[in-house]
């Protein structure tokens, strides 16, 4: 259930509400907002009673029940959209975010080069993972704790935040100390005990849908995150497997909307993966944007030919400059859709 209390409500009183609620057996999860308060309250009670009981306490505005399997990442919790600031630019605002890089960080002069190059083509956010979710044991693994250095050289060179994938809750405070946005993998979006470590981590979370996972699942896994303390959560589409084999996954376009009509979170799309082939990520790109994704994570490579992972989904430098230009017209109806959208509120 979610309380939302009156404006300008005391300490006093907020925790007083939160008294009654633990006394009706519910455990409280989050408090936010900054002239308005609003409690999350999760667990087995007379709800009925509960809701009642809050209502008539002066100091409530409203007392409600969420009907969600997920709560908090639920539109019923909040109506506006999340929206997580990170180094000078946010996520989920009014800002089209372009996150590129590498699949695997390899050596330092691929980093920076590549680095270097989609930041002047106008990506916010350099990807490049260092602990590496591999279907082979006798596959590339990552460079790891060297791979987080070289990010980390990448971000001071040229300013980009950096975004890495994180692997195991043992990891989550090394990785922690160099991302600025931490990423789950799709073979590890149901990795519960990596979600509750996320959840107490203080950088926001990109969590990429499963590959045979469902929208609800999703949201499920970022409910970990977010009722576990750590608002700041981020949606990727990837792809997911069907029974079509021309591209890598099936990109689920349609669960964007979807996801923007159920959660507050920003949606982003990861075409790379979702097709597996350079030649089809331009128009996926155009298609997220389209159905209104707050960004995109794109693989991009110095040498596509020569990458250690996925160098077949990975643009080249000079192709990622080019739809960069591209999609600048589609990115500026997006823009005013966006306001269109806020103002309608
Ligand atoms: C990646 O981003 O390189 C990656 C391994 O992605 P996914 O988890 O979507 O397969
Ligand atoms: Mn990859």
């Amino acid at each position: 259930m979610i309380v939302s209390m009156k404006r300008y409500a005391t300490k006093a009183e907020i925790e007083a509400v939160c008294e009654r609620i633990r006394d009706f057996g519910y455990k409280i999860h989050a408090i936010e907002g900054e002239e308005r308060v609003v409690i999350g309250a999760v667990g087995m009670g007379d709800v009925t009673a509960c809701l009642e009981s809050l209502e008539a306490m002066p100091c409530v505005e409203k007392a409600v029940r969420i009907s969600a399997p997920y709560k908090f990442v639920s539109k019923e919790f909040r109506a506006g959209r999340t929206i997580i600031r990170l180094n000078g630019f946010e996520i989920g605002g009014d800002e089209f975010i372009m996150m590129a890089g590498p699949c695997s960080v390899e050596s330092e002069k691929q980093i920076m080069e590549t680095a270097i190059a989609v930041s002047r083509a106008g990506a916010k956010v350099l990807r490049g993972g260092a602990f590496k979710p591999r279907t082979s044991p006798y596959d590339f693994q990552g460079m790891e704790v060297e791979g987080l250095k070289l990010l980390r050289k990448a971000r001071e060179a040229t300013g980009l935040a950096i975004i890495t994938e994180v692997m195991s809750d043992r990891d989550a405070g090394l990785v922690a100390e160099y991302a600025d946005v931490m990423q789950v993998g799709a073979r590890n979006m149901q990795n519960f005990a990596l979600l509750k470590a996320l959840g107490r981590c203080e950088r926001p979370v990109l969590l990429k849908r499963g590959m045979s996972s469902t929208i609800k699942e999703l949201l499920m896994s970022a409910e970990y995150i977010v009722a576990g303390g750590n608002a700041n959560v981020i949606l990727c589409e990837r792809g997911i497997r069907t029974y079509e084999t021309a591209t890598r996954n099936t990109c689920d376009i349609v669960a964007v909307p979807v996801l923007k009509e159920l959660t507050h979170l920003p949606v982003i799309v990861d075409p790379s993966h979702a097709t597996g082939k350079r030649s089809l990520v331009p128009a996926l790109c155009r298609a997220a944007v389209a159905v209104g994704a707050d960004g995109l994570l794109v693989e991009v490579h110095p040498c596509p030919e020569k990458a250690v992972s996925d160098g077949a989904q990975s643009l080249h430098i000079e192709e990622f400059e080019c739809m960069m230009r591209e999609l600048k017209g589609y990115i500026r109806l997006w823009k005013e859709s966006r306001v269109a959208e806020a103002a309608a509120v």
